[in-house]
């Protein structure tokens, strides 16, 4: 049986810096759909040029060819043991397929879903400052979390840039998206008695600590 915990919470939230190091001290394989689709986005694939105009808007890219993405992602030989998954599922159609191929592929089922819960207008200030790394997926940001260098990272020595998707009017729509079409999964996973509330507005470490408590 896989290990599977599925990281709930708005855009800026933190899913992304703590599954990096949920990963590290779980031994679990690192699952960003959002990261996925950015590399496809990079080869210029057939799924990068079909996502890009959902992302650019801020928009979902469609159910059907992110549930594609990431069963093939999750077929793949480290997550044999299991996978933190960041930024999917998003949507109840997306976290009821999950639930239906973890089950047909003997993966098991999702064990735990917390949720970083952050008030909505601390999320702006986030992404606003947040600079992403070309390579790994690592992220900082300019206040709360520099790099050592800027404009590189500390990880890897790769390239950081800001994403075009975190500009203050592409944000809002994010938002919107995410309240009208996520939020309703803390309750999917609520019902299944597999969801804990994790303080997001603490500082990253206090934040890495009740995580680790909470699926430990
Ligand atoms: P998500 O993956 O949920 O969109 P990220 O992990 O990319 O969120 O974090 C968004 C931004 O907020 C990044 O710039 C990151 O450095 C910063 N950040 C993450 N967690 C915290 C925290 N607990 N306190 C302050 N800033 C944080
Ligand atoms: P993220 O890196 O998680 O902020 O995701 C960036 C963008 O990728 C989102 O705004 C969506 O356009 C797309 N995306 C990522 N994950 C999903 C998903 N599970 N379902 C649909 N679209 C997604």
């Amino acid at each position: 049986m896989a290990d599977l915990i599925v990281l709930l919470g708005p855009p800026g939230a933190g899913k992304g810096t703590q599954a990096k190091v949920l990963s590290r001290e779980l031994k679990l394989a690192h699952i960003s759909s959002g990261d996925l689709f950015r590399d496809h986005l990079r080869r210029k694939t057939e799924l990068g040029i079909l996502a890009q105009g959902y992302m650019q808007r801020g928009e979902l890219v469609p159910d059907d060819v992110t549930i594609g993405m990431i069963r093939e992602r999750m077929q793949a030989a480290d997550c044999a043991k299991g996978a933190i998954l960041d930024g999917f599922p998003r949507t109840l159609p997306q976290a009821e397929a999950l639930d239906r191929f973890l089950a047909d592929s003997k993966m098991g089922a999702v064990r735990k879903a917390p949720y970083i819960k952050v008030a909505e207008q601390v999320l702006v200030d986030r992404l606003s400052g947040r600079w992403s790394c070309r390579a790994g997926g690592h992220v900082y940001h300019e206040t709360f979390n520099p790099p050592k260098t800027p404009g590189t990272c500390d990880v890897d020595g790769s390239e950081l840039y800001q994403r075009e998707d975190d500009k203050a009017e592409t944000v809002k729509n994010r938002i919107r998206v995410y309240f009208e079409q996520t939020a309703p999964l803390i309750e999917y996973y609520r019902g299944k008695g597999l969801l804990a509330e994790i303080d997001g507005a603490k500082p990253i470490d206090e934040v890495t600590g009740e995580l680790l408590a909470s699926v430990r």
